[in-house]
């Protein structure tokens, strides 16, 4: 699982209010000062892989995050 390796954005997802969160953060709830409780997780433009997509595997069981 790729991580940051520096501190980065997080908005929850209620009222999109912004935290910036180490990378040890990642997975674990984070509460908003509106309330609402979310799970740490890195944004998608900075895990998003070029030149990948290929998921013609064959054989064997694919498990890991999503
Ligand atoms: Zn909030």
């Amino acid at each position: 699982m790729p991580e940051p390796a520096e501190n980065f954005t997080v908005a929850c997802p209620r009222c999109c209010k912004r935290y910036v969160v180490s990378p040890a953060a990642i997975g674990k709830k984070a509460t908003c000062k509106c309330g609402k409780q979310f799970v740490v997780a890195v944004p998608e433009e900075d895990v998003e892989e070029e030149g990948g997509g290929d998921y013609g595997v064959s054989g064997g069981a694919v498990a890991g995050p999503t």
